[in-house]
């Protein structure tokens, strides 16, 4: 059977494709390695969606997985490993062995988490050592908690740590955050968070589980042992376009595309946070879902 669109990846832009596409009266399939959901499953609290008050993001994400299987749309939970986009029928590789046949193809992978990669950080994952502080943080009830990072995402886990945690240290690079400035402000009036800025993580120690995070402190070279029972990493975002390399356009490693999602590859869309964008928010990946079902469709009504 050749699909009309296949779509990688079921987060919030990959499920909207689906939406878009179906409703237009395509046939989708929608490929995801992991649950559907994507990213927005590690998000307590969704409360900046226009007009949607406060949900959790596991909420939202069984909301849009049930409306997209509601339009008809089916999700295959494999992962895609090699694509040919190439030509009019594009093909899909999955770890299984099977293959996937479509006329357009809508790439939605998303993003990971970027690692320390210091010494400790693979040893002591799952036993202190965390990507996801709103999945983890209450394991640490009482405790003392460190986060590393300065964006967004750093400075939203150590407020919402600080609401569970006895302690939070959040260690920063830099002297300045990346973050929000309405987010930094709740960080800085947060008693319970004590900042180091200009400060590195050196290694995760332990026997067993996070005891202590060797630091240094950049600018005066001075090295100190923190106890902390966990150390969150929030130190940015990888996209996952391995797969794509040398067959799409891309720029530092986003599949390059503007607001109409189209890449240089005709046939080939792209939605949400792989590709190249200024704001990463569940908003605008729904957009780019949006777009890119819409796109689709057009593509293949011509
Ligand atoms: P990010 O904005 O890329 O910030 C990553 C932070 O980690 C930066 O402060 C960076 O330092 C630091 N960093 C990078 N590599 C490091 C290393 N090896 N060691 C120590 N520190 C390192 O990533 P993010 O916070 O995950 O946010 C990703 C995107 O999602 C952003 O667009 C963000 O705005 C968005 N987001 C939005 C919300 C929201 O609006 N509610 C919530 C979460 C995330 P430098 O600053 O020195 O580069």
């Amino acid at each position: 059977m050749i699909y009309d669109i296949a779509i990688i990846g079921a987060g919030p832009a990959g499920l909207s494709a689906a939406i878009y596409a179906q409703r237009a009266g395509f046939n989708t399939i929608t490929f995801e390695a992991n649950v559907h959901g994507g990213q927005i499953i590690n998000t307590p609290e969704v409360e900046n969606y226009p007009a949607l008050g406060k949900v959790s993001g596991v909420e939202y994400a069984m909301s849009i997985y049930e409306q997209a299987v509601g339009f008809g749309a089916t999700i295959e939970y494999k992962a895609v490993t090699d694509t040919q986009l190439e030509g009019e029928i594009k093909t899909l590789k999955c770890a299984d062995g099977s293959e996937y046949q479509a006329k357009a193809v809508i790439i939605a992978t998303g993003v990971v988490r970027r690692k320390l990669e210091i010494p400790g950080e693979d040893r002591l994952l799952g036993a202190g050592v965390s990507y996801c502080a709103t999945c983890d943080g209450l394991f640490f009830k009482d405790k003392t908690a460190v986060v590393v990072g300065g964006g967004n995402t750093a400075l939203e886990d150590a407020v919402y740590l600080a609401s569970v945690c006895e302690k939070v240290y959040l260690i920063h690079r830099r002297d300045e955050f990346r973050g929000a400035k309405h987010e930094v402000a709740k960080v800085l009036s947060n008693p319970k968070i004590e900042i180091l800025y200009d400060t590195i993580p050196l290694s995760i120690d332990g026997m067993g589980k996070v005891e202590s995070l060797r630091v240094k402190n950049v600018k005066t070279e001075e090295e100190r042992v923190l106890a902390t029972s966990a150390v969150f990493v929030a130190v940015g975002l990888i996209p996952q376009n391995d797969m794509f390399a040398g067959k799409v356009d891309m720029t530092d490693g986003y599949i390059s595309a503007d607001e109409s999602c189209t890449t240089n590859i005709p046939g080939v869309f792209v939605a949400g946070d792989t590709r190249t964008k200024s704001l990463r928010q569940l908003v605008t990946a729904t957009a780019d879902g949006a777009i890119a079902g819409t796109a689709a469709a057009n593509y293949l009504f011509e």
